[in-house]
């Protein structure tokens, strides 16, 4: 299977810079899409505070002081802001984790010391991971798959099965019940661990790949 992809593509160069190969992580490092991934942050955190908003709006659900409000917002506000410490070549922070669906540690944590109900934690941070891939998939998957489309067509690669072909979000095993995924483990809402998440992202590009066999 492996061979015939190879035969197929040979070489084959990320659509958007055509200077590096595209492997499983290129899409967080090809310096083409820098600033779409900081698009994706800066909607993300306008989106997130809606939410925030929202929620505060409904009584007795956060149940906050007006200091703790003030911390929610900027942790949000400042939530893609880079600290020493962490990986300053991803176009920002936290990129690979999210896109994983693990919500970053010490990101948990801060939110944990403002907020106190469990539940509600629990629901910010899965609407966040979900916003953040909406964005993701509407800002910068969508144009790398148009743009393999486009490549494919002119050097007249036929899809096998082209009935079959499914879009990235539906293909992708995006764990939408409840969870706590925090960097390391993942947890569902009763403490029980469900499952180690590693390579979901690469098994998605993998299988993406797959189609064009
Ligand atoms: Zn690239």
């Amino acid at each position: 299977m492996k061979e015939r992809k190879y035969d197929l593509y040979g070489d084959v160069k990320c659509r958007m810079c055509l200077e590096k190969n595209e492997d499983d992580d290129h899409i967080i490092y090809c310096q083409q899409l820098r600033d779409k991934w900081l698009t994706v942050a800066n909607n993300t955190r306008y989106e997130c505070e809606q939410i925030l908003k929202d929620l505060l709006s409904q009584e007795n659900y956060l149940q906050l002081n007006q200091e703790d409000i003030q911390q929610l917002m900027s942790w949000n506000r400042n939530f893609f802001v880079y600290i020493t410490g962490l990986n300053q070549e991803l176009p920002i922070p936290f990129i690979h984790l999210i896109l994983r669906n693990f919500f970053p540690k010490e990101k948990y944590r801060k939110l944990k010391s403002i907020v106190k109900s469990e539940k509600a934690i629990l629901t910010i941070t899965t609407l966040f991971i979900e916003i953040f891939i909406n964005e993701f998939y509407r800002i910068i998957w969508q144009i790398r798959c148009n743009l393999v489309t486009e490549w494919e067509r002119t050097r007249g690669i036929k899809k096998k099965n082209p009935k079959k072909k499914i879009l990235a979000h539906q293909r992708i095993a995006y764990e939408r019940t409840l969870t706590q995924q925090i960097e390391g483990d993942t947890y569902d809402f009763k403490g029980r661990k469900i499952l180690k998440h590693n390579e979901q992202w690469s098994i998605s590009l993998e299988k993406t790949r797959q189609l064009y066999i």
